[in-house]
């Protein structure tokens, strides 16, 4: 079995604003802005913390 991992799938010049799970080609993960432009550590935490949510719930390892 190989591991799920995170792809990322749409980039902003440097920034990821979308990624989907290696395993899962239906399970993508969006960043949303939450201030005026899109920051890079903040899209990048947002998309690994939607993505180790998604490895809990949906293959059962720990985050
Ligand atoms: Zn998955």
């Amino acid at each position: 079995m190989k591991n799920p991992t995170l792809r990322v799938t749409k980039w902003l010049a440097n920034i990821p604003v979308e990624a989907c799970c290696s395993t899962c080609p239906d399970k993508c993960f969006k960043a949303a802005s939450t201030q005026h432009r899109p920051e890079l550590l903040d899209f990048q935490q947002q998309l690994m913390r939607a993505f180790e949510r998604h490895l809990v719930l949906e293959h059962k390892s720990a985050a």
